[in-house]
């Protein structure tokens, strides 16, 4: 798919959005009447009960003052960008008047990078918690002065690792942990985990767990490899690209982006992407810059 040669102008942009929002013609939001005039800027109107709908009605470019075209273009390069974006650079690329409005953006395609119909890990997972941010070491499962507790699970396949999943966690507990595996890993899967013992309810709760053990201080890294690997591409990569990460209560969203990221580091099509991401935007309700500052993570 070549984006300059699909989308020229603003109506192949609605035109676009309309084929995905309403695959099987117009439908009524009001009364599902199926009976329509279709009127100019991707506007219809219901023949039943008059109620005008406009194709971004309830999408994430209700009320935009951007044309689409815009925001189509934003889309189709940050799913180009494989180490992420930043705010200065889409306003850059984009020619965005203000900085707000690119970081606002972004925000709301981070939002829309997190698919409620994924599925969860499956397989043998390695899964640990790392701290994040802060200057000072922190100790495990007290927490530490500024800095974030992260829980990560990465699926081994042999020698690679598949699908990864983060998730802020409020500390190292049973019931934090056990949450964050069960909300994103399949039963029965093969867990494993260092000898921590918040982990210890895994069999329990349905799972096959296998421990590693630490057999020297300070060698953590030999134990569960990928997990580690895997929270180091991430601190490089937020410290390169989200130099403000220490945002706390944003943390959350630049880690769903590197997990959506991740995730399809191997997917070859760009256009495949733009489409996922377009349908996100459609299906997802708007947020506004206000919600955005105010908003925590999954409200
Ligand atoms: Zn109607």
């Amino acid at each position: 798919m070549e984006f300059e040669n699909t989308f020229r102008t603003e109506q192949d942009c609605i035109d676009y959005l309309i084929s995905i929002r309403w695959p099987n013609g117009f439908i009524c939001p009001v009364c599902a009447s199926l009976r329509y005039w279709r009127k100019t800027k991707g506007r219809f109107e219901c023949i039943d009960c008059h109620k005008e709908t406009s194709v971004t009605n309830g999408t994430v470019f209700h009320k935009s003052t951007k044309p689409l075209l815009i925001w189509f273009q934003a889309i189709w390069w940050i799913v180009a960008q494989k180490n992420g974006v930043s705010a200065k650079g889409l306003q850059k690329i984009l020619g965005l008047g203000s900085y707000k409005t690119s970081w606002t953006w972004l925000h709301k395609f981070r939002r829309l990078m997190v698919f409620n119909d994924r599925s969860k890990l499956k397989g043998t997972i390695e899964v640990d918690e790392v701290l994040l941010g802060g200057k000072k070491s922190g100790k495990r499962g007290r927490g530490a002065e500024g800095k974030s507790l992260i829980a990560v699970a990465v699926e081994v396949q042999g020698r690679k690792t598949g699908r990864v999943r983060l998730a802020k966690i409020p500390n190292a507990s049973s019931e934090s942990l056990i949450k964050f595996i069960e909300g994103n890993i399949d039963k029965p899967s093969i867990i494993i985990t260092d000898e921590w013992p918040s982990y210890n309810e895994l069999e329990i709760k349905g799972y096959t767990h296998v421990t590693q053990k630490t057999t020297a201080k300070d060698n953590e890294e030999e134990v569960l490899p990928n997990v580690h690997r895997i929270a180091s591409l991430l601190k490089r990569w937020l410290l390169g690209t989200h130099q403000s990460y220490l945002n706390k209560n944003k943390l959350e969203y630049y880690l769903d982006e590197y997990v959506f990221r991740y995730n399809r580091r191997t997917s070859t099509s760009r256009g495949l992407l733009f489409l996922r991401l377009i349908k996100q935007a459609v299906i997802k309700a708007p947020v506004s810059y206000k919600e955005i500052i105010k908003q925590n993570h999954g409200l």
